[in-house]
């Protein structure tokens, strides 16, 4: 761990809409360590050596990232999580996260790879017994065996718990018996193992560890799909499996709680990972724009396009901000559990689940920035980038399928509500006494005083403030006035998610920039600044019409009225030239030829 991470104060979660932090307190990726930079160039040299060069080639046969996946395993990027004493190289989740985020680049195959190491793997890291640790870890490490995960069926994807697969003790207790059928599996045309979920008796929903070689076991066609065509997905089908006692993952009846946790930690490392596909369209946008010359003019240098890749690197800046912050909080989490001598399930999942809201925002925060991204770069290749000779048709396709698997966003934003409500009712954080202040201050004159003049950010610490006002006086409003109903009127769910992914990510943004700022002085950083000035101008606006829609759907009269007005206090900023923004993000990296914000 690096000693950045061990000198920072985390938040609980959920606790970033009710206390403000430091800029001593965020962890940002220009942290990296010189190992870490190292892994990071290794894992670069990989996808440039193995994957770039056979993009067309794996998109015509997923079955080649066996040969992909093997080599992974011989460089060792594939046991970067598993523990030392089962055969990994036991590294913290932040060397983990930098690796993930150049395997991003790797459209399919970064999803085959993931899909091995995450929610193939992290089952048996997570919950297996020492034994079955021993058995499958050293294995999945190196990449002899390969791994996948069961959970959806035809019948049920978001509602997973409402799987039909069933699982049945034999009479002489030695083994169950698995029948069911699973979809959408990636991995599923080669994995060895295969993770997956059965109810016991019809009932009891539980993970067990399925063997490619048990009889029985079998796989559909691959399917015909939109994008990562160089993943392998399939049907995955059990017909009278014995799958023996020992495979038993976790406890009898507890398998939601290995299926959410894993998802937990896999939301976070999807945005992790698209972050590495954004700014690698973004690079092949800059470039494009560069090269490609109408109106004997570099079409890079026309307002329309430097709109668009400021924009899209302010987008892609901020997630990021976002993403590292939570690996940090997620890393600290996990040593503090081990030092406090928790099991090793217990500490492993500890982080994830302490900070499941925040894993679920960065989940569609970040694809959802990977979607406009590919879509403006591809835009910004015009014919070209419709032609499959070029490299955004495929990273377009490539990109849309983040905001459907690991949870959808519209799943994902209304369990960050959910999650919120249940840690205030259990009594984990206070919503109820931010809340009660600002029915106060409606009542009250506005606060009309103005930010130090020599603080670079007061005015943006100011409206952060209140901008969580913003937020808790929709979310709290409608808490309020619907209670258990509010569970059912999910267009407000909605925009109450999407007010506290901008707040998370103004902050993120706002605490990186400080840091920098502190860290190399003003006028290094004042690209960075103003960066944070746009996403907040824009951000901002975003928070008013969400926060006016969720208004409007539950209050009338004189009570909506001067919620509004609270809202529309809550939302003012100062005005600011984004253009001028916008074009000197743009001409930086049109100067560099490149991203450049970091990395
Ligand atoms: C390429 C690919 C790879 C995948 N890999 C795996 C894998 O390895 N392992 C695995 O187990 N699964 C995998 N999946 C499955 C994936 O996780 C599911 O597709 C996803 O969870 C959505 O389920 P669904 O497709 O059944 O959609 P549905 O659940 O039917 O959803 C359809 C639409 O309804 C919305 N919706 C559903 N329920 C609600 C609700 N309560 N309120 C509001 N809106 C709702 C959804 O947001 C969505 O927009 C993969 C899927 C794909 C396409």
């Amino acid at each position: 761990m690096s000693t950045a991470t061990e000198t920072k104060t985390a938040l609980r979660g959920g606790e970033f809409l009710i206390k403000d932090s430091t800029w001593e307190d965020i962890y940002i990726p220009e942290e990296i360590t010189e190992e870490q930079k190292m892994m990071r160039d290794m894992t670069k040299d990989f996808i440039r050596t193995e994957i770039d060069p056979n993009l067309d080639k794996l998109d015509h046969d997923p079955m080649l990232g066996i040969d992909i996946l093997n080599k992974a395993g011989e460089l060792g990027l594939l046991g970067l999580h598993i523990p030392q004493e089962f055969g990994g190289e036991g590294k913290d989740l932040t060397t983990f996260s930098f690796v993930t985020e150049v395997l991003g680049w790797g459209h399919g195959v970064s999803v085959a790879i993931g899909a091995h190491t995450g929610i193939g793997t992290c089952p048996i890291i997570y919950y297996g017994t020492d034994e079955q640790r021993k058995k499958y870890l050293p294995k999945l490490a190196t990449g002899e065996l390969k791994a996948a995960y069961c959970l959806t069926e035809p019948w049920s994807g978001s509602d997973a718990l409402g799987a039909k697969t069933k699982a049945e003790l034999s009479a002489d207790g030695t083994h169950y018996v698995l029948n069911g059928q699973k979809m959408w599996i990636t991995n599923a045309g080669f994995a060895d193992v295969f993770v997956v979920f059965a109810k016991i008796d019809g009932d009891k929903f539980t993970g067990f560890i399925v063997e490619k070689g048990f009889e029985g076991v079998s796989t559909g066609a691959e399917e015909k799909k939109m994008g990562i065509k160089s993943s392998s997905t399939r049907q995955v089908f059990f017909n009278n499996v014995k799958v023996p006692v020992e495979n038993l993952l976790g406890e009898i009846g507890k398998g939601h709680k290995i299926a959410f946790q894993i998802l937990n930690i896999g939301r976070y490392k999807l945005c992790n990972g698209v972050l590495g596909g954004a700014k690698r369209a973004l690079n092949q946008a800059v470039k494009y724009a560069n090269e490609r010359q109408q109106f004997k003019t570099p079409i890079a240098q026309f307002g329309a396009i430097k709109h668009k890749l400021g924009e899209m690197a302010i987008r892609t800046w901020t997630a990021e901000s976002a993403s590292y912050r939570v690996c940090d909080w997620i890393n600290q989490e996990e040593h503090k559990l081990k030092a406090a001598g928790k099991t090793m399930t217990e500490y492993l999942t500890g982080g994830a689940e302490e900070y499941q809201i925040e894993c679920a925002l960065l989940k569609v925060l970040g694809s959802e920035v990977l979607d406009f991204v590919v879509d403006e770069a591809l835009q910004i290749h015009g014919g070209y980038g419709f032609s499959e000779e070029y490299p955004m048709a495929r990273a377009y396709r490539d990109s849309r399928i983040n905001r459907i698997f690991e949870g959808t966003n519209e799943i994902n934003r209304m369990l960050s509500i959910d999650a919120l409500l249940k840690f205030a009712m259990k009594g984990k954080i206070d919503l109820m006494t931010p809340g009660m202040n600002i029915q106060k201050e409606l009542m009250s004159v506005p606060d009309f005083s103005s930010p130090d003049a020599d603080d670079i950010f007061g005015a943006e610490r100011k409206v952060l403030k209140n901008a969580k006002k913003a937020f808790l006086l929709v979310a709290g409003g409608a808490v309020q006035k619907l209670m258990m109903q509010l569970e059912k009127e999910q267009e407000i769910l909605m925009h109450a998610a999407d007010v506290l992914i901008d707040i998370f990510a103004m902050e993120s943004a706002l605490l990186r920039a400080e840091k920098l700022v502190n860290l190399h002085g003003l006028e290094a950083s004042q690209i960075y600044v103003d960066m944070v000035k746009c996403f907040f101008f824009d951000a901002l606006d975003r928070i008013n019409t969400n926060g006016k829609q969720g208004l409007a759907a539950f209050a009338s009269g004189d009570e909506l009225r001067l919620m509004m007005m609270g809202l529309k206090r809550f939302t003012k900023y100062e005005m600011i030239n984004t253009r001028d923004i916008r074009r000197a993000v743009a001409d930086k990296m049109i100067a560099e030829n490149g991203y450049c914000f970091w990395d």
